[in-house]
């Protein structure tokens, strides 16, 4: 009991979600509370037309540290979610799901604010004993709020994307696995991985203003909403997408190549414009991209990808500019030299 304790206590000080998914699935394999064999946190990941499951966190009993699938796995490599009944069970169903004769597996669905499917599946020598099912799911509904707590200060209230205090983590974080594959000679190309380098991109609504004027701030409101949307559905799995504030979204991507990266941010371009909006019709975004570079700081990334919007703006709006094409181009001066005069005269 102290140690199942002493896990919860542990599991709340968290404030990193990996990590939390980690505890989660320790603290249910090591409390020395129930006899399970293996455990495996689960999330539907992938377009809605071919969903795959990726582990966050899996332990097995003789393992001494648990360990998720990589943040960057090639989607394609992940097993479907219609290959595993009793998970989609649980989920529809809303309640634990047991099957097998032993090893026996229980399911228990997982509840998320964005209504993404998860579950936790534990397997056991033994049939899980209805008191030992409720007790772990007294542990899932802790683990449950303390997500919501996470959600509460990392989401944008009206978007439910990731608000702007959360981005310099995660931009660390990329800037630190940038640093690592470049150390390697290039992309991580380990098996199953997909590849890349990291791009940071700024969309910023054309005349968001005039929509505001024209037709009110709750249509406003409802445009951004609808805005995160169609980011959600263009992006992928491991591109993070941020509302920095007002009418400016912030992607940071992981993509083979800058031909990749302009690319994505293209379809994304075309597919606002040809959305038909409420009131509005037709709305457009600009749009400016960069690459990571060595010493990257969040705030100098996203200040060459704003020069880039801010040329999109300048030059008809409604498209989208690569910040080193700029430069190479003649088009924008280096932004480096330009904040290191700048600072001179401070
Ligand atoms: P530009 O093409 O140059 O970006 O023009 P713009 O009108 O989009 O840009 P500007 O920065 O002049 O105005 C941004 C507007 O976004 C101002 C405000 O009316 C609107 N806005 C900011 N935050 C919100 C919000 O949370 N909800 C709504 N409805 N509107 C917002
Ligand atoms: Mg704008
Ligand atoms: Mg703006």
């Amino acid at each position: 009991m102290q140690t199942l304790l002493n896990g919860l206590a542990h599991m709340s000080g968290l404030r990193d979600r990996d990590a939390m998914d980690l505890a989660l699935v320790t603290l249910i394999s090591k409390s020395g509370q129930w006899p399970v064999s293996e455990i495996r946190l689960l999330f539907a990941v992938g377009a809605l037309d071919d969903q795959r499951w990726l582990a966050r966190g899996r332990m097995h009993a003789s393992h001494a540290a648990p360990g998720p699938d990589h943040a960057w796995s090639d989607l394609s490599r992940l097993p479907k979610l219609s290959d595993f009944p009793s998970r989609e069970a649980a989920i529809m169903t809303e309640s634990v799901v047991r099957c097998g004769g032993g090893p026996f597996t229980t399911v228990f669905p997982i509840e998320t604010q964005q209504a993404i499917c998860s579950v936790l599946e534990v397997e056991s020598e033994q049939a899980l004993t209805p008191v030992a099912i409720a007790a772990m799911e007294s542990v899932l509904w802790i683990y449950q709020n303390l997500q919501g707590l996470l959600d509460y200060g990392e989401k944008d209230s009206l978007t439910e994307l990731l608000n702007r205090k959360s981005f310099d983590r995660s931009f660390h974080r990329a800037a630190v696995a940038q640093e690592a594959s470049a150390a390697h000679g290039g992309p991580d190309r380990r098996q199953g991985l997909a590849q890349g380098t990291y791009w940071l991109a700024v969309i910023d609504i054309d005349h968001f203003k005039r929509v505001n004027d024209n037709f009110g701030h709750l249509i406003g409101d409802e445009i951004l909403l609808l805005m995160a949307g169609l980011m959600r559905l263009n992006f992928r799995l491991h591109d993070r997408i941020y509302r920095f504030g007002g009418e400016e979204f912030v992607v940071l991507m992981r993509c083979a190549n800058h031909g990749e990266a302009a690319q994505a941010l293209e379809r994304f371009r075309a597919k606002v414009e040809e959305y038909n909006f409420p009131k509005a019709g037709s709305i457009t975004v600009s749009t400016g991209f960069c690459g990571l570079v060595s010493d990257d700081t969040p705030s100098s990334a996203f200040d060459r990808a704003d020069n880039a919007v801010y040329y999109a703006k300048e030059h008809g709006r409604n498209q989208v500019c690569s910040y080193p094409e700029l430069v190479q181009s003649g088009a924008l001066k280096e932004l480096v030299q330009e904040i290191s005069d700048a600072d001179y005269f401070f």
